[in-house]
């Protein structure tokens, strides 16, 4: 590919909008443009990429034996509404209606989707295990689009389901996936970690997500060093107790404009953890008090998934709505509350005596309070969120590291085949339940993702398997002839082996072309310049710095040894 035909615009400085390096080089290096809010088009470098992206997951998918699929990106309501999950998915769902008044969705997953086709098709166990996947651009009206297309609302995914007989045959696919999917982020060159993660929305039991790690990611991660527990940080258990102490009467203490924890502590000289923190929530249109220790946060995964409702429709309440349960905003406690408040606490709450905990009205707590002598409520397992200094189950100590989800695996069970009725007849011609599991990549996440591990100052340091062009061709000063000549001799010496190349034919300073080749990260480079006369180029790999004047032939074969040993 000569330069000089292409589309490359790239920019200078860094976009003003982009705050993490991945989305900042996406753009400088011309590789997307953004036309809205988490909206993005993809230029001829961008495209490349991805396209390569997309090939190395076709490759492992197809090699454990799923069978690639296009859906339409526009579903049809109906299924959604039969799992349930119209309502579920919320606001991030992008809905439409067609101009029959019919309503349809621009697809955010596809496990309805998937479910129905296969519904109306396989009929007997003789047809199973099936594996179907795609690689289908995906809406998500994401509250906080951000990072560029990490966290965008179309973006390109990878969405695989399983069809199994049985359980144990559900289990064994999944394994599969689990095993195709580090082949995946191995050939990606990613450095990850595979962690539990959170069923969610999908509403399955199992599932694992595959973190690549970055300072700059939005997901917090948890593991014990040896490696025995991993888990996303909204997973974790926290599995601590508290040791009850006797209980002393119930009394009221006045304080003064302390509302928060901190300043509640201070005011009585306890330590926040002999505090309790109300929080004022409303669910699903319903007074909801979360009970939680005062030197702890609240993990509202683990409370929606209690309270089996979808985690949008937890909300803080207004201060009209503290006022209606006969309490007062800043001083919400669980005793004496008017009207019907649900009360969900969790386990240490229940295991602590003689807690601080507001008293519904202005400017006083209780001292003691415990549980269940002073309030009624539901004790939950657990409610928190992982934090430094948490130990895992086995007691070994969690460090925290952050990083992008960039994959996703689940057993779904029956939930999706139960809800839609997908059946097939048994052995003994019976009629049973798909056995499924649903399976994503985030194809262009980890475009971003390999960006956000491989770049320097300078730009990008594409891993040679992924970069848009392998090698780059310079001419540095066109209006040299020889330079012309022979940079043109060079490129077609390596278009003739089959290399994809780039040459820089632009009549542009040398400057500016070794900006862009340092800037979109071409990994080999030959730069025909001021000795060209004598058939000297300098060979350079973009990555480890390597600098060396070869002959024109040596150079070429230096990149087709380096291309062909990889
Ligand atoms: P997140 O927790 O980051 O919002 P998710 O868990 O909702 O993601 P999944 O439903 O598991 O996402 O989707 C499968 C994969 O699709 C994710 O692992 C991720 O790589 C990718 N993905 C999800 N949401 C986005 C998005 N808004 N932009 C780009 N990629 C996304
Ligand atoms: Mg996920």
């Amino acid at each position: 590919m000569r330069l000089s035909k292409y589309y490359l615009p790239t920019l200078r400085e860094v976009p003003a909008d982009a705050e993490i390096a991945s989305h900042q080089l996406m753009l400088r290096s011309g590789m997307i443009r953004r036309s809205a809010s988490g909206i993005y088009s993809y230029l001829p470098l961008g495209l490349k990429v991805i396209q390569k992206v997309e090939q190395i997951v076709r490759e492992e998918m197809n090699r454990a034996g799923a069978l690639e699929i296009l859906m339409s990106a526009i579903q049809p309501q109906e299924i959604w509404e039969e799992s349930g999950r119209w309502d579920v998915y919320g606001p991030e769902m992008f809905k439409l209606q067609d101009r029959n008044g019919r309503g349809f969705c621009l697809g955010p997953t596809a496990e309805e989707y998937f479910t129905g086709l296969v519904k109306g098709e396989v009929s007997s166990y003789k047809q199973l295990p099936l594996n179907l996947y795609q690689i289908q651009t995906k809406y998500r009206d994401e509250k906080r689009p951000r990072f560029g297309v990490n966290r965008a609302r179309e973006f390109s995914m990878k969405d695989a389901y399983s069809f199994d007989v049985s359980p144990e045959a559900m289990m064994e696919a999944y394994q599969v996936m689990y095993d195709a999917y580090i082949k995946i982020f191995d050939r990606l060159k990613l450095k990850y970690r595979i962690v539990q993660g959170d069923a969610g929305a999908m509403g399955g039991n199992s599932s694992h997500e595959f973190i690549a790690l970055a300072e700059t990611g939005e997901g917090v991660i948890v593991y014990t060093e040896d490696g025995s527990y991993a888990a996303t940080d909204e997973k974790a258990e926290v599995v601590y107790s508290v040791e009850a102490r006797d209980e002393a009467p119930l009394e009221k203490v006045h304080t003064p404009g302390a509302k928060t924890i901190e300043e509640v502590a201070a005011f009585l000289g306890v330590e926040k953890a002999d505090t309790v923190k109300a929080i004022d929530l409303m669910v699903a249109g319903e007074p909801v008090l979360a009970l939680i220790p005062g030197d702890r946060e609240l993990n509202e995964i683990k409370l929606a998934a209690f309270l089996e409702v979808a985690e949008h429709e937890i909300a803080m309440m207004d201060e009209a709505q503290v006022l209606s349960m006969g309490s007062h905003p800043g001083f919400t406690g669980p005793v004496n509350l008017k009207g019907d408040v649900r009360i969900v606490l969790d386990r240490r709450v229940a295991e602590m005596k003689n807690f601080v905990t507001g008293a519904n009205e202005a400017d006083y707590h209780y001292l003691h309070t415990s549980y269940p002598r002073d309030f009624e409520g539901e004790v939950a397992e657990d409610l928190l969120m992982v934090e430094e200094g948490d130990t895992a189950p086995d007691g070994a100590l969690l460090e925290f590291a952050r990083g992008i989800e960039v994959g996703n695996i689940f057993q779904l069970g029956q939930k999706y085949s139960k809800s839609l009725h997908a059946t097939f007849l048994d052995e003994n011609g019976k009629e049973q339940f798909f056995w499924m599991g649903s399976y994503g990549v985030g194809v262009t996440r980890s475009v971003a993702a390999i960006v956000e591990q491989n770049h320097d100052e300078d730009g990008i340091l594409w891993p040679l398997n992924l970069a848009p062009f392998p090698v780059v061709v310079t001419v540095v000063n066109t209006k040299k002839e020889e330079q012309t000549a022979l940079g043109e001799a060079i490129y077609q010496k390596l278009l003739d082996a089959g290399v994809d190349v780039l040459l820089d034919d632009r009549n542009e300073r040398a400057g500016v072309k070794f900006k862009d080749r340092d800037l979109i990260g071409i990994p080999l480079r030959i730069s025909v310049g001021k000795k060209a006369g004598e058939n000297i180029v300098e060979y350079s790999t973009r990555r480890k710095g390597e600098n060396i004047e070869l002959t024109a032939e040596e150079a070429v074969a230096r990149v087709l040894r380096v291309l062909e040993a990889h």
